[in-house]
């Protein structure tokens, strides 16, 4: 077949008006001119907008949006002032309920276009009263711009540190905790990593929060093991920082875009802080994984809890379990509770929590879902009445979904970060007897694009 060169109906430069009428994944306005599909960050579906073309392919285009003709009842002034060039959020320009609409609309697509699942009831999204300053963790890069030393966030798809003085979304303890570890750093002479000649010592400062515990963690993650100054430095921490219960070092000296090196070290206190999560106590250190919205985890975990409808009879799989916090969760209230995770210090860190809450009904297994509970199955005849799935954003192996309709629970409870991939293993566990019974999404990340859904399935 002979190829002809199409001729699109926009150039790079143009300007054009448009009428936004949908929304990406990534929050973007989607628009079409001349039937062709250019993608505005920053435009809100219902806009009409006027944009400059950045970029043409094929089937699709860029624009950035220079003008709001007719603005959605959802825009909002971005009430961050560095909004336009972190490339931590995504929807500050629109007000949070017309973010959590846009959200609910992304699961009700997916569910739509690719699992073909039109009549599910996804229901509103469950978002937060005080929808800021929920994170937990705060990872921040640091560095040298114009001789001048910087802690703050990458700009979007670029490895330029912006300064930045406060988050919005971040608890103001971490706040303080870097502003205090970046001044101390100037005052003591202590060098900052370059990224480009990997020279320098210090390249990120993670700060941990314990939400209920008011525990805080510092990590300086460091290009070697010494630090010159380091007793100064300590105790100026200790002194101007009255939160902090842990000073942590972690060395990282590859060259690599992995923030954690392979050895920490204790500088000064506790090595691990705690927090709770309902009434399940967790403890946490340098690495380990934990939910970053420890408000809306329980919140989620709740429904996922409520849509088990455990009476303390049933055995329990929670594929994909981390550090346990689902499986502890549920252990309170059904007989036996398996979990499984492929890595290991997450598993120790279960296994820890466990012990932490007295919890003894619950085991945790190491390994891939895909392969262990298959085998859990097939050689030792593993049954469970529920199945919870928390898997990471490429969804559930097919080889694990195979083993949950062969073990056929009454229920099985989805949790995702992820629409698109639910939706397709919706579809796997549809056409082989389960049911979608109801969709409940849950806004774990105020002002991000990311989306979070709690699923029931039933038996059919
Ligand atoms: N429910 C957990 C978090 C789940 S996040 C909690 O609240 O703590 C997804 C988890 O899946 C991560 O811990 C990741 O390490 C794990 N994972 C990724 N691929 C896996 C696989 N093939 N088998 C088992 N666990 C896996």
């Amino acid at each position: 077949m002979a190829k002809v060169k199409a001729q699109l109906p926009v150039e790079k430069n143009q300007y054009v008006e448009l009428d936004i009428t949908g929304q990406g994944h990534e929050g973007e306005g989607v628009g079409r001119y001349q039937d062709y599909t250019l993608f505005v960050p920053g435009a809100i579906r219902g806009e009409r907008i006027r944009a400059k073309v950045t970029k043409v392919n094929k089937n699709y285009g860029f624009a950035r949006l220079v003008e709001v003709l007719q603005a959605s009842e959802f825009r909002a002034e971005p009430p961050c002032p560095i909004y336009h060039r972190c490339g931590g959020c995504n929807l500050q320009h629109m007000t949070y309920e017309g973010q959590l609409a846009h959200k609910r609309q992304l699961v009700v697509d997916a569910l739509a276009r690719i699992g073909k699942l039109e009549d599910v009831e996804v229901l509103p999204v469950l978002g937060m009263d005080e929808p800021w300053k929920y994170r937990n963790k705060s990872q921040v890069p640091v560095g040298l711009v114009n001789g001048k030393v910087v802690a703050g966030f990458y700009a979007p798809r670029t490895h330029e540190i912006i300064d930045m003085e406060g988050c919005l979304i971040q608890h103001p303890y971490s706040d303080e905790i870097v502003g205090k570890v970046k001044r101390a750093l100037v005052d003591l002479g202590i060098p900052v990593y370059d990224e480009v000649s990997h020279q320098g010592l210090v390249r990120h400062i993670v700060a941990r929060v314990g939400y209920h515990t008011g525990e805080t963690m510092v990590v300086l993650v460091t290009n070697g093991r010494k630090i010159p100054r380091v007793e100064e430095l300590v105790s100026r921490l200790r002194m101007e920082i009255g939160h902090l219960v842990s000073i942590i070092q972690n060395v990282n000296t590859a060259v690599t875009n992995v923030i954690f090196g392979p050895d920490t070290y204790t500088l000064w206190g506790k090595d691990r802080i705690e927090d709770r999560i309902g009434d399940v106590r967790f403890s946490i250190s340098a690495r380990s994984f934990f939910q970053v919205n420890p408000v809306q985890t329980e919140v989620l975990y709740g429904k996922a809890l409520e849509y088990a409808q455990l009476t303390g009879k049933e055995t329990v799989i929670d594929a994909y379990c981390g550090i346990g916090t689902i499986s502890l969760f549920l252990a309170r209230k059904a007989k036996h509770v398996v979990g499984v995770e492929v890595v290991e210090a997450a598993i120790e860190d279960a296994k820890r929590n466990a012990e932490l809450n007295g919890i003894e009904n619950v085991g945790f297994l190491e390994g891939e879902a895909e392969k262990v509970i298959p085998r859990l199955y097939e050689e030792r005849g593993l049954r469970a009445d529920v199945v919870v799935v928390d898997p990471p954003r490429k969804g559930c192996d097919e080889a694990l979904l195979s083993t949950i309709v062969d073990m056929r629970p009454e229920r099985v409870v989805y949790v995702s970060c992820n629409p698109s991939t639910l939706a397709r293993d919706l579809r796997f566990l549809e056409d082989r007897g389960y049911k979608t019974q109801e969709v409940q999404p849950v806004d774990m990340f105020p002002h991000t694009y990311h989306v979070e859904c709690v699923t029931l399935l039933t038996l059919k």
